[in-house]
């Protein structure tokens, strides 16, 4: 069964916002961890004279890489096999976990330590974990926080970024139970502490390993992973047993790759200019790290993604968030609103597509089509047009509302032909001054009522541009060719608006 986490039973986008809205606190905390982010990625970014050729270079990678994804599966099976892995090949999530808890059954364990992966979140792994009798403990910062609130992640990079620090120290003391440590404090350091006190006896304890991976390297069968905190490190090198969740689309063809992707994400994610932890290996090797390497190669929807070629370079995204931090929907309403594990700009088209438009198709509509997300993206996908053409599949697969229909069939008949449009202006000319409020139109009623429920709509003006060129110019008959300056061009007053 292809699975995003819980968004198919999410509720559609604006109601979800609506809520989200209401919530001054969770506005406050986003707002402030985005300003945080974006003025230090704006910063390192500054610092890169070559950083639109970086990005035009990952793009290109990408590409590639999507339009030859089974040769570069397959390299990266043999290679990865070579060096001692084992590849499995998962077609949905419940396939994935399927064989992530019989590796862990067949080894009778019952606890796993987690490095942050999305993927997992995806798959619904932890609750499959623990359906099957096996504990997974979160490691990162974050993650822990969101296991132990039983909360939802609302950021892809940071996904307890709505939580302030008096929130998270509350939830420690709660949960974490370390008498030993005394009251936790609300610094960093004590948050860390206790994280670190909560986290060490495990580490050292549980023997398997789970992990995600940013990149996985055709040439080389490696696995990359990037971190801020080290607990990675620790998950990858001390249990026994790794396992890996890799989506499909995480393929780089070649090891030299990296140069360009280690620039790009951490400046985009965090704004460092590297981040701290780089992991990076092959296969397994004798008496040094786990002596067991699995890797679950997960479709989930991936190739369906794969196979419409308008919107395909969705699958391209290295998970930076960038776009989430740009975004100024995203911003008002933090990432729960989206429903989905994918949040954001990233959410708004990704989340829609792996579940073959069936769900969360309120979403490609949760934008402003600003642009902001396509400028910030470290591997240029062109979300705006992603957006409108997930739009219009939306119309064409289950069509829009009968008003919404009609409405368009008249604009586009009065649009095609000049005289028709006349009439149309003069019409609503008409109709409109029940609503008609200083320049603009509010409450409209009826299928209207959408348009003018949080936005302005300016009213038709008296005048229209084809009658107000006609009275500067009575003699032309062609209003656009050969038009010099209007509004200065002596008479006939400013152009209408
Ligand atoms: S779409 Fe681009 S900016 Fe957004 S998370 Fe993916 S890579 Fe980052």
């Amino acid at each position: 069964m292809i699975r995003v986490g819980d968004a198919a039973r999410a509720p559609a986008f604006p109601v979800a916002a609506r809520r989200a809205l209401g919530n001054a606190q969770l506005r406050r905390n986003v707002r402030h961890a985005t300003d945080v982010i974006r003025n230090k990625r704006a910063v390192v970014v500054a610092e890169m004279s070559d950083w639109q050729d970086l990005r035009e270079s990952a793009h290109q990678i990408k590409d590639h890489v999507l339009q030859h994804l089974d040769v570069y599966l397959e390299q990266f099976e043999d290679n990865c096999t070579r060096a001692g892995g084992r590849v499995h090949w998962a077609r949905d999530a419940d396939e994935a976990n399927r064989i992530v808890i019989d590796i862990i059954h067949g080894h009778h364990e019952r606890e796993i330590i987690k490095v942050k992966t999305m993927t997992s979140d995806e798959t619904g792994l932890n609750a499959a974990l623990e359906a099957a009798g096996i504990v997974p403990y979160e490691t990162d910062l974050a993650d822990l926080i969101i296991q132990l609130g039983a909360d939802r992640p609302s950021h892809i990079v940071v996904p307890a970024l709505h939580m302030n620090r008096t929130e998270i120290r509350e939830l420690f003391q709660r949960t974490m139970k370390l008498e030993a440590l005394g009251p936790i404090g609300t610094d960093p350091q004590d948050l860390t502490n206790a994280a670190r006190a909560f986290l060490r006896e495990k580490f050292l304890r549980v023997n398997v390993g789970f992990s995600g991976a940013n990149f996985a390297i055709a040439d080389t069968g490696s696995v990359c992973v990037v971190e801020s905190e080290g607990n990675g490190r620790m998950c990858l090198t001390l249990p026994k047993i790794l396992i890996s969740l890799v989506g499909v689309e995480k393929i780089i063809p070649a090891f030299g790759d990296l140069e360009v992707f280690l620039q790009l994400l951490p400046r985009s994610a965090t704004g460092e200019r590297m981040n701290p932890y780089n992991s990076i290996w092959t296969g397994i090797r004798g008496g040094d790290g786990p002596q067991e390497f699995h890797v679950v190669l997960l479709d989930n929807g991936r190739t369906t993604v794969l196979a419409d070629e308008q919107s395909r370079e969705t699958l391209d995204c290295i998970r930076c968030g960038a776009c989430l931090n740009a975004c100024p929907v995203y911003r008002q309403t933090g990432g729960h609103a989206y429903g989905s594990i994918y949040s954001g700009p990233i959410g708004a088209i990704l989340t829609p597509q792996l579940q073959s438009m069936q769900h969360s198709t309120s979403l490609p509509y949760a934008s402003s089509l600003c642009g902001a997300c396509y400028e910030a993206c470290p591997v240029k996908i062109n979300i705006p047009e992603i957006l409108i053409h997930l739009r219009r599949r939306i119309v064409e697969e289950q069509g829009g509302p009968l008003g919404e229909r009609l409405l368009m069939k008249a604009a586009a008949l009065a649009f095609a032909d000049s005289s028709r449009l006349s009439i149309a202006q003069k019409l609503a000319r008409a109709a409109q001054w029940p609503f008609k409020r200083g320049g603009q139109l509010s409450a409209l009623r009826g299928p209207l009522a959408a348009w003018t429920a949080s936005r302005d709509l300016p009213a038709v003006p008296a005048e229209s541009f084809r009658d107000w060129w006609k009275r500067l110019r009575p003699d032309s008959h062609e209003p656009l060719r050969g038009a010099k300056a209007t509004s200065n061009s002596g008479g006939g007053g400013a152009p209408p608006r």
